[in-house]
């Protein structure tokens, strides 16, 4: 490969996204706190600390001004003692391998909770695909499939989309692993697909619709009013405008939102669809007519009822925490809330929805895909829609009355319903060999 020494290389850092804070070792400080109350074992305990496999590809990419640039890829699969690996693709600048280690933790966390026959698994790219043309998007994609493709397969490890990634890659990774394995088409190798090749109606909102079930029932509990709540999201991407547009059904008014570029403020109300069409238009929520302009870090402080982080992770820490004044956060994206933050939201009254509960609606859908896929099926709209809320439901119940039960915060209910459960599976499936 002649461009390569010319080329530059993209490595691996410890770095964790968004400044000091290990998302692993949140992800373990959280595994701890649910051990203790659960009394596990210390070797069951070991065995969930440390992901079953995570490999690292190299991935050479020739670029359109024709150099070859060498991306790092990652594929962590932390447990399947549930069902086969199952997670998303994050391309972002600041993946790292305990990123990924982490998301595939709470993955497993996740669908245990869903009660989905899935363990988990994350994968992610350090890449910044904003600066990548198409033509470089596929053939980092499919050289990145080709990688991964034997430790991924229907029945082993299905991948997903996560930040900064869709329909687009999802079809190329299934195009290149079917032409890799057996040259047939296999779709359920892959979820979130375009609805062309097999994909779900509904998967794309499913994630922000299963977050607005969620919020529905903590609203229930809490006597909120959805009609007079105002609600605050931080990230416009594809799980924070669904999560905003189908709280805007419930009655409630969306006052704030914001993505990487800063944010926008109306406390008369911001209307949904016309800021998502400003978006479409702009790139941006910034200058959207009529609000004044605010920065994320202002937006998770604002009076409301509902804030959404809908971003990154790290957002809610010891730092801020005290100063949020939302009834209910909503957690739509991975790890936005730091332990320490938990805590102080706990002991402030504020009921967290955490992400392993109130995002798992996506990986539902994908389950419902997936499904849909092994029949060779397809359901309506309103069949997956009406699966996704009955199971979300009872997801969000078994966590709540947990969290009554054991007086602790939603988080740790939720890890400690997780825990138990995979628990049960390693134990009865036995160690071998
Ligand atoms: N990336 C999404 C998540 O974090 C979806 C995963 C999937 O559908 O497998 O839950």
């Amino acid at each position: 490969m002649s461009g390569q020494s010319r080329g530059s290389t993209t490595t691996s850092t410890s770095t964790s996204t968004a400044g000091a804070i290990n998302p692993f070792e949140v992800a373990l400080k959280q595994l701890d706190e649910a051990a203790k109350l659960i009394n596990l074992d210390a070797g069951l305990h070991q065995v969930l600390a440390h992901p079953k496999r995570v490999l690292t590809v190299s991935i050479p990419v020739r670029m359109d001004n024709g150099e070859v640039k060498v991306f790092t890829g990652f594929r962590s699969q932390h447990n399947d003692a549930r069902g086969p690996y199952k997670g998303g693709i994050r391309y972002h600048p600041q993946v790292t391998v305990d990123e990924v280690k982490a998301l595939s933790m709470w993955m497993t966390w996740k669908c245990a909770i869903a009660d989905i026959p899935y363990g988990g698994g994350k994968g992610g790219i350090i890449c910044n695909p904003k600066e990548m043309s198409d033509g470089e998007l596929e053939r980092m994609t499919r050289r990145y499939a080709y990688g991964i493709a034997d430790i991924i397969g229907p029945m082993t490890d299905i991948p997903a989309p996560d930040v900064y990634t869709g329909g687009k890659e999802m079809a190329w990774i299934m195009d290149t692993y079917s032409a890799l394995k057996g040259n047939y088409v296999q779709p359920e190798v892959i979820t979130g697909k375009p609805l062309a090749i097999g994909g779900s109606l509904g998967r794309n909102e499913a994630t922000g619709r299963g977050l607005s079930f969620t919020v529905r029932e903590a609203a229930k509990r809490l006597k909120v009013n959805m009609k007079s709540a105002t609600v605050a999201v931080q990230g416009f991407g594809n799980a924070g405008q669904f999560a905003s547009q189908l709280v805007e059904e419930q009655g409630a008014k969306v006052i704030a939102a914001s993505d990487s570029k800063g944010g926008v403020y109306n406390k008369a109300g911001i209307s949904v669809s016309a800021l998502r069409k400003h978006k479409e238009k702009t790139g941006s929520v910034t200058g959207f007519a009529g609000a004044k302009s605010i920065s994320n870090e202002e937006l998770l402080e604002i009076e409301c009822t509902i804030l959404i982080p809908a971003a990154l992770e790290n957002q809610i820490t010891g730092r801020n925490a005290g100063k949020i004044k939302a009834k209910i956060v909503a957690e739509a994206a991975n790890g936005p809330t730091t332990p320490e933050a938990d805590d102080i939201l706990y002991k402030n009254g504020i009921l967290t929805i955490p992400d392993i509960l109130a995002n798992g609606g996506g990986v539902t859908v994908s389950y419902f895909e997936w499904l849909q896929n092994l029949r060779r099926e397809y359901w309506t709209e309103d069949e997956v829609n009406q699966r996704l809320d009955r199971n979300i439901t009872k997801a969000f119940s078994d966590v709540y009355e947990t969290h009554e039960k054991y007086r602790v915060n939603m988080r740790k209910a939720s890890t400690l319903l997780a825990v138990n459960r995979v628990v049960e599976a390693i134990k009865i499936r036995g160690l071998w060999p």
